[in-house]
């Protein structure tokens, strides 16, 4: 009777009856107690081909498998089922089927899905720690039950969307993610940064998809612009804040700074000791220099990049020309717009620093890409988060073992708002 009970909260196994329950306690060999259930089955239950699924009579013969199921009282689980071999007259020698197994036979369906639901939220190695399996059949579970739920992309009514590159393996490998702004969904995740590598989302997307198509987010890169180009000529180009402020560092501020160090370093014999402080603070600079002003919410902080940029005219130019360069992006009026990229651009050549010059110049015949922004404006908030939870599914180790995989969580961790 009490068996009977607990398979009936447990939800038993369908065909089968429990025999035998078991507990082995834990041993130095087996840290965990183990529970071991032994089912046989019904008399009344006929037996079908897991191949096309009709009634099939003749056994061959029978082996006892062991099966994982959902731990009991924290004790790992473990069925003994015959598992009948049959001679189906459709599709020849077979195994029965059994509608609780999941497809891998070595484990209970419901444990297979208890796996999948916590790995959507831990790291694989977690959830084979905490469930005693594999590390390769929790990967190979999560990417079934991935590839199920999401199923092939609707790109029925997409237009306007963002691209963006990201490294799969510290630089040597490239991604591309195509990202529906509105919605915040992942659309497409493919190999590789150049034209030829995007060309398949376009071809996906179709000639129809392509002409409906109104506006594509993306950085200054030339392959995507120009892939753009050849499958939506009609469309607006849309260059982001976040890519071109990041470009800033690097080009302008990055310079002047490692500039303005060696200036400082060359000047040393001439002065003398206040110059070895001046260099070791602009030298120690980067980060305060990169990060948004304001984000700098300690004291201290703010404190040393007013002494810092008050002692350096070169930094201060193009720490304020950074600052400026970003209120562009606020505008709704494409005429304003450019009204205050003239200005700019006028200021920017005016500081006769080599690196903000060459900045300016670069981007003076790309401004019609920003201006565009007016019409299309997109969050700057939306590539920056898609950048910082590919790095988080990174760290988590998917990343460079199995492509197809890591883009699955790419597209699973962005499936768009309504
Ligand atoms: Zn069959």
């Amino acid at each position: 009777m009490a068996y009977e009970e607990i398979t009936a909260l447990l939800g038993g196994w369908e065909g089968f009856e429990l025999v035998r329950v078991e507990r082995i306690p834990a041993s130095p060999t087996q840290p965990a107690p183990q529970i071991l259930l032994t089912l046989r089955p019904v008399s009344t239950h006929a037996t079908r081909c897991s191949g096309c699924g009709e009634i099939v009579a003749e056994r061959h013969d029978v082996a006892e498998r062991r099966v994982r199921d959902l731990p009991i009282l924290e004790a790992e689980t473990w069925l003994v089922v015959p598992r009948a071999r049959l001679r189906c007259p459709r599709c020849g020698p077979t195994v029965e089927a059994v509608p609780w197994l999941d497809r891998y036979q070595r484990m209970t369906t419901r444990l297979a899905e208890a796996i999948a639901r916590l790995a959507q939220v831990l790291p694989i190695k977690h959830v084979a720690q905490w469930f005693g399996v594999g590390w390769e059949t929790v990967k190979q579970i999560d990417k079934r039950a991935l590839g199920a739920r999401l199923g092939p992309v609707d790109l029925t009514d997409v237009r306007v969307i963002a691209m963006d590159e990201f490294a799969i393996q510290r630089g040597h490998r490239y991604a591309t993610v195509v990202v529906e702004v509105p919605h915040k969904r992942v659309l497409w995740v493919g190999r590789g940064h150049r034209r030829e590598d995007v060309r398949a989302f376009f071809t996906l997307l179709g000639p129809a998809g392509c002409a409906r198509l109104e506006a594509v987010a993306m950085d200054m890169s030339a392959a995507f612009f120009e892939e753009v180009r050849a499958h939506c000529p009609h469309v607006a180009i849309v260059y982001d804040l976040f890519h071109i402020v990041a470009k800033y560092g690097r080009e302008v501020i990055d310079r002047v700074r490692v500039d303005e160090t060696n200036r400082i370093a060359q000047a040393r014999g001439r002065w003398n000791s206040p110059t070895r402080d001046r260099r070791r603070v602009i030298k120690g600079a980067r980060w305060l220099l990169l990060r948004n002003k304001a984000h700098l919410t300690r004291p201290a902080d703010r404190v040393r990049l007013r002494d810092l940029l008050a002692a350096n005219r070169a930094l201060f130019t193009v720490y304020v020309l950074k600052d400026d360069l970003k209120q562009l992006w606020q505008y709704r009026y494409p005429a304003a717009a450019r009204r205050f990229w003239t200005a700019w651009y006028r200021r920017a050549v005016a500081s006769r620093l080599p690196p903000l010059v060459r900045f300016a110049k670069n981007l003076a015949p790309r401004i019609e890409q920003i201006i565009s922004h007016c019409r299309y404006p997109l969050h700057t908030s939306l590539l920056e988060g898609i950048n910082n939870k590919i790095k988080v599914l990174k760290r988590m180790a998917y990343g460079y073992r199995d492509d197809a995989y890591f883009f699955l969580k790419i597209r699973a961790a962005f499936p768009g708002i309504p």
